[in-house]
């Protein structure tokens, strides 16, 4: 099995989340005592997030490239990104690495396609759901993604000032679950959890869609990527 190289920290919620999910998914295919071969980079997220709200994706881009080039310096052969927002900078990371990189989106949509949806929903964060990085690569392989119409400060504003700092209300999974019925009206057959800590307040048992959490797909797909 090859070491997984993770980028997280954005935020250590999640990051948490996917250390989990990697060692029972390696755990449930080679059993025993096995457990995930794993490196994991860490960022501060307060400086990422800054440069998200500033709008410097360059710089942003720079501080993960290098972090990708750590990992696999010290070992890793094959690289995650624990964010789908800093997707937007994955061209920035995967042309400069000596080592697969993963990324978030694909394990999704292949598990929407080979579940038979066509139209889905999309939550995020307001840079996931409105700059279209996200969107059109699934959009590229046949998906029709609808993102809310209203709304989307709001549940931009939960994952930034509460899940990203483990606060979960139940106001905020209400507001979730709103948005997910209002999908459902407009058409979408399943619902992407395309933040890496929505799962923190949505699952199957309260969505009125079916769900599809990009960190447990992700995660899950890299121990496979590790164990191909
Ligand atoms: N973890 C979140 C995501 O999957 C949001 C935090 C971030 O902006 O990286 O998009």
């Amino acid at each position: 099995m090859k070491t997984i190289g993770l980028i997280g920290g954005m935020s250590w919620e999640s990051t948490a989340h996917y250390y989990r999910v990697l060692n029972q998914e390696t755990a449930a295919r080679l059993g025993g005592l096995h457990s995930a071969p794993l490196l994991i980079h860490s960022l501060d997220f307060a400086p990422i997030a800054a440069m998200q709200s500033a709008g410097d994706w360059d710089g942003a881009g720079a501080i993960l490239a290098q972090s990708a080039k750590t990992l696999v310096a010290a070992g890793a052969g094959i690289i995650g990104l624990a964010t789908n927002t800093m997707h937007v900078v994955a061209d920035a990371i995967a042309d400069t690495l000596g080592a697969p990189f993963l990324h978030i989106a694909d394990p999704t949509g292949d598990a929407l396609l080979a579940d038979g949806f066509r139209t889905i929903g999309l939550l995020g964060t307001r840079f996931t759901m409105e700059m279209g990085f996200y969107r059109e690569r699934l959009e590229a392989r046949g998906l029709t993604v609808l993102v809310p119409e209203v709304g989307r400060t709001n549940l931009n504003g939960i994952i930034y000032d509460e899940l990203c700092r483990g606060i979960v209300l139940d106001a905020s999974r209400t507001t979730y679950v709103d948005a997910i019925a209002r999908l459902q009206g407009r058409g979408a057959e399943a619902v992407i959890l395309g933040c890496t800590e929505i799962g923190m307040l949505i699952d199957d048992a309260v969505s009125p869609l079916p769900v599809y959490d990009t960190t447990d797909l992700h995660a899950k797909a890299l121990v496979d990527a590790a164990l191909a």
